[in-house]
């Protein structure tokens, strides 16, 4: 019964002109999964440390953005491999023209196959930091305070003494050149959430999803919620509503709910977003 939805899905995407792809907050791979597996993490003991709050948290995402970096987590591998399965899928049957929306703020997506060109992520990056109070909008990149706060961590463990690491790591923490506060990293949800992050890939895509108007059009949504529906769900509802070749697959495992209006273009499917693709052949 599953496998002939899947079926039926997979007919619907490779008859597609256009594919558009929504991964929801289901893909997320928790931090809290990815520190787990870090041996580096647990040695620092982080909880015990002088460090604030803001501060542990830079810890925290130097040591994910190394994982990310030497793709030596398997949390972040088995979503990768999923990722890439899609992406796999997609080139083999020449849909080339397609755009991926995530509201996933983990970055494993900009290490798959997908064309990062053709992906946005408006829920934030680790990549990117602000002022924490909101002194100004402007994101700074982030790569060098990861690798400066990384030097300063393998010296120390190394030396197999951490004494006087925590000093060192808090005179390296980014600050912000009005206010001097420590800055964050900038995700969704925390303070001061600079829209400018992602700003010029959603133009990209508003650009994109304009020209899919009367075309035949296959939009995929996998297990995204209601923490953030404005930017998959009513986006793609209204999609389908207002294109006439367009068909919503909706795949979810607790709302998978379709209105009305859209019901004679869309499937709904009711299965995790991750168990719909792994049980997808490629
Ligand atoms: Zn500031």
């Amino acid at each position: 019964m599953e496998i002939e939805i899947i079926d039926d899905c997979r007919k619907k995407i490779e008859e597609a002109d256009i594919v558009l792809l929504g991964f929801g907050r289901e893909f997320n791979v928790h931090k809290e999964m990815i520190l787990e597996e870090s041996e580096l993490y647990k040695s620092l003991d982080l909880e015990n440390s002088p460090l604030e709050e803001l501060e542990k948290q830079w810890i925290e995402y130097t040591l994910i953005y190394e994982s990310l970096k030497k793709n030596d987590s398997n949390a972040m591998q088995s979503r990768l491999e999923l990722y890439d399965k899609v992406a796999d899928y997609l080139a083999i049957h020449n849909k080339n023209n397609y755009f991926v929306v995530t509201t996933c703020n983990d970055d494993i997506i900009t290490k798959s196959k997908f064309d990062g060109q053709r992906m946005v992520a408006p829920c934030g990056t680790m990549k990117y930091m602000k002022c924490h109070s909101g002194c100004f909008k402007t994101v700074y990149e982030t790569e060098e305070v990861y690798a400066n706060l990384y030097s300063i961590i393998r010296k120390y463990v190394d030396k197999n003494d951490l004494t006087e690491m925590w000093s060192e790591l808090k005179d390296a923490m980014p600050q912000c050149p009005m206010c001097k506060r420590v800055m964050s990293v900038n995700m969704f949800k925390t303070n001061n959430y600079s829209e400018e992050g992602y700003r010029s890939a959603w133009d990209s895509y508003m650009s994109w999803l304009q020209k899919t108007l009367n075309r035949k059009l296959v939009m995929l949504e996998l297990g995204e919620g209601f923490d953030t529906p404005t930017v998959i769900r009513w986006p793609f509802e209204k999609v389908a509503a207002v294109n006439n070749k367009a068909t919503l697959i909706r795949v979810n495992k607790n709302f998978w709910q379709i209105s009305e209006d859209i019901e004679a273009k869309a499937i709904p499917v009711k299965m995790s977003g991750i168990e719909f693709l792994e049980n997808m052949e490629v």
